[in-house]
């Protein structure tokens, strides 16, 4: 049976559509941090939104199920295979259209983030959400995790920045809502359902995104901060007085020292700050953006927000305070025994997150290393918790500090998951803390759209 459905895909898809030797299939199987490994006998590379949907469509006929692939960046696991047929969306490569009057532009669902920003760039236009992986990522993944990255403050998630989707169905149909609308009230919003569900409810071929008017001035600044609470009213001063902040990201001292200690070339620009901030400014005007961000800046500094304050003085100076955030992960990453964590709050309940689970953390491991950072203007941290230095890695107890973290930042109002996803590493944790009636209709949805659960069948839910 299988062995058919794997000679009619290869009819259907012909000779650049599908592969199934080990070479080939290697770097589709392994996730970049080694954390997931996995294996398929099938490995489908559709360049059409038809071919896609045939390949759906022959795949549930015969039962097998599948799991969709974009730029393999996910950091939860849901897009490596365990037997599924693994549908990988990179040759559907094609921007299809830009509508520069209407501010938006077609991508099939292949097409990598840079590409997508590089062609606004050239329409005059901007494509705003920006992240590390933006190199490799997909719109389809961007999508399907509902990525947010540095932006979010002043664009939104992607959720935010979709006018429409196309997607196949779990039996092959397509759905067609490649609108390009910015007001549609013609009952459920239906592409929602494809925004976030990491490939559980079908295929996503293509989007319509929305486009903005490209910037003319861009400022970065680092301001040395004494607590959380100071880097909050930072965070609120700065938005008032220039109505331009972009990002707003924050750094514990650990998490510079680590890079400083373990990532060649770094350097610390504001040594002995107990937290920086990133600040990043938008604007159309250079010198206005410049001189209101210079007052507000001193006015922080005289309210005892900031303790000091630099603004890249040029570009160059802007990416290299960048790369220190950037640089995070790689210089806690060979620390040792570590748990890490991407979770949310409200803005407002960001201090007392902080404060509530370094204190926990203490007590249930004296010693244990804080490594703190990410999108503080957006409530979400990249929360890491390290082995005390010189300690037993077999000592360390991350579990139990993993469940405190959820706890911590639930009992805020939190959430468990602020834009990585649930993948397959998380989805323990989201039957723990989901509350149940949501997930009850999380799995209605599934029921509904895919009842022989066709697509990732092991993401998102136990
Ligand atoms: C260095 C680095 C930095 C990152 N920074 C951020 C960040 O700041 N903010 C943030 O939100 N995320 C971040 N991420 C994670 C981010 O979620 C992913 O990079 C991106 O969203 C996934 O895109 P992808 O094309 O690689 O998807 P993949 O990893 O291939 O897939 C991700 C999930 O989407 C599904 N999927 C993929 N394509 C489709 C499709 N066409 N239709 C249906 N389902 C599909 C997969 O099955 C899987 O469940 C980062 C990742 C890395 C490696």
């Amino acid at each position: 049976m299988t062995t058919d459905l794997y000679a009619q895909l290869a009819a259907r898809l012909g000779p650049k559509g599908y592969a199934a030797d080990a070479e080939t299939l290697a770097p589709y199987l392994k996730e970049w941090r080694g954390r997931f490994t996995g294996h398929t006998p099938f490995l489908a590379m559709p360049a059409t939104t038809e071919e896609t949907a045939d390949v759906v469509r022959l795949c549930a006929a015969a039962g097998a199920s599948i799991t969709p692939q974009g730029g393999n960046t996910g950091l939860v696991g849901g897009q490596i295979p365990a037997g599924e047929v693994l549908l990988s969306m990179k040759r559907m490569n094609r921007i299809r259209a830009i509508d520069a009057a209407n501010d938006s532009l077609i991508a099939d669902a292949g097409v990598i983030l840079q590409a997508v920003q590089e062609s606004a760039r050239e329409s005059d236009r901007l494509f705003p959400l920006s992240l590390a992986s933006e190199g490799s990522a997909t719109i389809g993944g961007l999508i399907s995790t509902n990525a947010g990255g540095v932006h979010v403050l002043r664009y939104g998630m992607i959720r935010d920045l979709v006018l429409g989707i196309e997607a196949v169905l779990p039996d092959g149909h397509v759905f067609r809502g490649l609108k390009g609308l910015r007001k549609d009230n013609t009952g459920y919003d239906l592409k929602q359902l494809f925004i976030g569900a990491e490939g559980t409810l079908g295929v996503v071929t293509g989007a319509c995104l929305k486009l903005f008017p490209r910037p003319r001035a861009h400022q970065v600044a680092l301001a040395a901060v004494a607590s959380p609470e100071r880097a909050l009213a930072l965070l609120h001063r700065m938005k008032a007085a220039t109505g331009a902040v972009a990002a707003f990201e924050i750094m514990n001292r650990r998490s510079v020292d680590l890079v400083v200690k373990n990532v060649p070339m770094s350097r610390d620009p504001l040594p002995g700050a107990p937290f920086m901030t990133l600040i990043e400014f938008e604007g159309m005007d250079a010198a206005g953006l410049r001189a209101s961000i210079e007052d507000a800046l001193a006015a922080a500094i005289s309210a005892g927000e900031a303790e000091t304050a630099l603004i890249a003085e040029n570009a160059s100076q802007a990416r290299d305070f960048w790369r220190i955030r950037e640089d995070i992960s790689a210089g806690h990453r060979p620390e040792g025994a570590q748990v890490n964590h991407d979770v949310s709050v409200p803005v407002s309940q960001t201090p007392l997150f902080l404060e509530r689970a370094n204190a926990a953390a203490e007590r249930m491991c004296a010693g244990v290393r804080v490594v703190a950072f990410g999108h503080m203007g957006d409530g979400n941290f990249h929360y890491t918790l390290m082995q005390p230095a010189g300690s037993d890695a077999a000592a360390f107890p991350g579990e139990a500090l993993s469940q405190m973290v959820y706890e911590t930042a639930d009992a805020l109002g939190g959430s468990i998951s602020a834009e990585h996803g649930i993948g397959v590493a998380r989805v323990a944790d989201l039957a723990r803390f989901k509350d149940p009636e949501s997930l009850a209709m999380m799995r209605a949805v599934k029921r509904a759209i895919d009842p022989n659960n066709v697509m990732n069948p092991r993401a998102l839910f136990v």
